[in-house]
Order: structure tokens, then sequence, then C-alpha cells
């Protein structure tokens, strides 16, 4: 980090930010280990340790360090802070989170929440479930400093509108943020769920790869990028529609939701495969029920999950070759099916992939799961509220 990069000139503690960053890996360090590391004067570390300290980001920590002389105190990031709401809205069930400002969860719920029912009554629930987890965990709405959510649909970025969201009827254009931040009082982020879901799976591994890519195969498809450590949304948000992907299918006359022949969703979905397996005689409502098929030997289902994943291993095989991954993630309820899936997508992808862009390329299931969303949409509040530009301006506020 050059000085530059920390010297700031509106306020004593402009460059405060920065210094708290480092501190956000969890290790504690002495003043003189922060003097060495950001290359500024005593008394500038000093100056913003202060600031920092003053509004508890930073406390001291308990680990004495003595290196010969006399003992010198370590300072940490204080993770205990302030706390985040987080919010997975899904197409039928919602998963609510209070975390610490490390995404650890501190509680948690998990409700069938029908998103169809409208946002007036789904964001009034949401409110009333919020205050309900607080006093679980035994905090205040004063100590929240941010709310997150994850809205299962396309959602403009610098708004946090949903833009005409196929599941969601009632949530077109509906200014969600305002709506929420009128009645919590704090800042409120709004994104796009399998965003979301990207971001929670970086962050869970986040020792590893730069660039990854988070399939979510539920009754849709879609897929969230992160590229050189933070979310890629593309121009208008739409970036990692995968779903609508045209794919050379023997089942390619199959007409979409969204109108057109052929899709990656209408071809390989959980929907489809659902209903192809009714159309044979079987009990399948949705991807879970194909998951309960595969799951009971049903060779039918396998073979059809198996083929499924070959058809989503088509177009990510494209993607790799054009974005080079480290990593790709395969969650939603379809990753229930584990290595059937996965043996599909990993036949595909390494036969029509360049060998460069695969020789260290994992393809793995989710490690959080069903939690990568709830887990995302805090991460998603926490960077911001701690970006170095963020914690500066509220140190000179
Ligand atoms: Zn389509």
């Amino acid at each position: 980090m050059t000085e530059s990069m920390l010297t700031g000139t509106s306020s004593p503690a402009a460059g405060a930010g920065a210094l708290l960053s480092l501190l956000r890996d969890g290790r504690a360090r002495t003043r003189a280990e922060l003097v060495e590391l950001t290359g500024l004067a005593r008394s500038t570390v000093s100056l913003r340790l202060d600031a920092l300290l003053s509004r508890r980001w930073v406390v001291p920590a308990d680990d004495v360090i003595s290196s010969g002389g006399r003992p010198a105190t370590a300072f940490a990031f204080n993770k205990s802070a302030r706390i985040v709401l987080a919010a997975d809205l899904g197409a039928t069930h919602a998963r609510l989170a209070v975390t610490d400002l490390a995404a650890t969860m501190l509680a948690e719920q998990e409700v069938e929440m029908p998103i169809a029912r409208g946002p007036e009554a789904v964001l009034t629930w949401l409110v009333d479930a919020f205050r309900e987890l607080l006093t679980e965990c035994d905090r205040r709405l004063a100590d929240v400093c941010g709310v997150g959510v994850g809205l299962p649909g396309p959602v403009e970025h610098d708004t946090g509108k949903p833009v005409n969201p196929p599941i969601m009827p009632g949530w077109d254009g509906f200014p969600v943020p305002d709506w929420l931040s009128a009645r919590l009082g704090v800042p409120v982020l709004v994104d796009n769920d399998v965003n979301m879901m990207a971001l929670g799976e970086y962050w869970a591994g986040r020792s590893g790869a730069e660039h990854l890519i988070y399939v979510k195969i539920g009754t849709g498809i879609g897929c969230g990028i992160i590229s050189g450590r933070s979310l890629h949304r593309g121009a208008q948000g739409a970036a990692g529609d995968i779903g609508h992907i045209r794919v050379p299918s023997s089942e390619e006359n199959l007409v979409c939701r969204c109108g057109n022949v052929g899709c990656l969703e209408a071809v390989a979905g959980g929907a489809a495969l659902a209903a192809r397996l009714h159309a044979a005689g079987h009990e399948t409502a949705d991807s879970r029920d194909v998951v309960r098929l595969v799951r009971a030997g049903n060779t039918e289902a396998i073979q059809l999950v198996r083929q499924a994943g070959r058809e989503v291993g088509v177009v990510l095989a494209s993607i790799v070759n054009f974005f080079n991954p480290a990593v790709i993630l395969i969650g939603g309820d379809l990753a229930g099916a584990g290595e059937h899936l996965l043996a599909g997508l990993r036949e595909v992808i390494y036969s029509r992939s360049l060998p460069l862009a695969t020789q260290h390329l994992s393809i793995r299931v989710s490690e959080l799961g069903d939690r990568a969303g709830v887990v995302g949409a805090a991460v998603m509040m926490i960077e911001h509220m701690l970006s170095p530009e963020a914690v500066d301006q509220a140190l000179s506020a």
C-alpha cells in the first residue's frame, strides 16, 4: 500500500478506513506493525487508530505481543461493533439472519413465505420477523448498521428496485430499499439472489478463488460472477442470466417461460425435469421431488439429471473458455442430486474447454448450501459499510 492511498486531507482521521481494511483480516497488530505495513509515520497511524478506537471499530486485543523489550498492545478489528440484518427471499421460502461484522450468524430463521404475496405483505412481515430475531439474540435495532436483501428476480443495482421479475407479481419497480429504510431507520441494499449466493460463497472461501462462478440450478437457472474479488453485475445488472441461452438439445423445441424456444432453463431447469418425470407417471411437482427420486435410486430420474448436467455443461464450457474461473460452484435445489449432476457437468466442461482454462479448475457443490444467499446479503451490507470511503465519512461526521 502506498502513502498516497492512505493519505487524506479533509480530516485528521481521513485514511482511517484504509487502516481498518488492513485489520479486517482478523489479525491483531501492534502500532509498530501497522507503521511497517502502511509505511506511514507513527503519529499518523496513532491519529487514525485513535479515531477507530473512539468508535470501537477497533479494540485493544487481549494478546499482548512482546518483542524482547517492553510489551506492546495489539489492536484488532471489533467485529461485534455493530450488527447486520440479512434476508434471502426466495420464490416460496425466506431465510433471515442477524450477523456480526464478520458475517457470523447470531440468529437465523427459515420460514415459508411466498414472494407472490406482493411487496407490502412480504416486507411488512419481514420487518416484524427482523424485530423478533433481534429480540431472540438480545440485540436492539439501534445496534444495526444496515440491511441486505436478496430477491428472486432481476434487480436494478443502483436503486434496488426489481425489474420485470417473472415470478414476483406486484414487485416491478417497487422501491424496496426506501420502503424498508423508512421503517427500520438504517441503510438497505437489495440485489438479485444469485448474486448474493455468489458473494456468500466467495466470502466463505475468500482465501481461495478470486474468479468464481456460482450456478444456481433450481426451478430456473442463473449464475453469479465474482471477477477479481468483486461481484460483476454488468451494465444493467443482467450479467449471469444464463438460463435463457439457447442450447442444442433433443428437447430444443421446448417453449421457455420467456417465450423463446430451446432455452437452457426449459431444457435442464428443475421445473422442466419435474414436468418430464410427471409425464412419465412420477409424483414430481418441483426440483426437490426430482432430487428425492434421484436419491431413491430411480434410474429414469438419474439419467435425466445427468443429461441436465451435460446441457448446463455446454453453456458453462463456453463460459470457462471466455472467463477462465478458478472455481465453479453448483447450488440451488438440483445441487442436492450431487455427483449425478456434477458427473454430466464435468464430462462436458472438461472435454469442451481449453486445457489451460481447466488445468486448475475446480467444479464442486456449494459449500454454504441454503445459507449462501443470506450470508451474501450480509456481506454486501458489511462491505458497503466498512469500505474505506464509508468509514472515513462516518468518522468525519
Ligand atoms: Zn428462456
